[in-house]
């Protein structure tokens, strides 16, 4: 078996802001652009570094800290978060509860 291995499960994300681990599918993805800007993913598929925050609280939580920031590696402002923020309650907002 493969123990040196970190993931033992495929398709499992850390919260940038909490550090809860669950499947893919449970996170908001931020993706880094080529261009250098950070954006939401709503399809998750989006080409760029990725990182993940469980929802709007955990994105308000990354901003704070700039974790965000960090797990991109950009320089994200205010501004940056604020967008990513009203991108991810449009799509919320937009899509069925599941
Ligand atoms: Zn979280």
């Amino acid at each position: 078996m493969d123990a040196g291995r970190v993931s033992k499960k495929r398709g499992v994300r850390t919260c940038v802001a909490c550090g809860a681990s669950e499947s893919k599918i449970a996170f908001a993805r931020i993706v880094r652009r080529p261009d250098g800007t950070a954006a939401y993913d709503p399809t998750g598929r989006e080409a760029g570094r990725g990182a993940y925050v469980c929802g709007p609280g955990c994105l308000a939580k990354a901003r704070k800290s700039d974790k965000l920031g960090r797990a991109l590696r950009c320089a994200l402002k205010d501004s940056d978060y604020e967008r990513i923020a009203s991108e991810m309650e449009a799509s919320a907002s937009d899509r069925p509860s599941e």
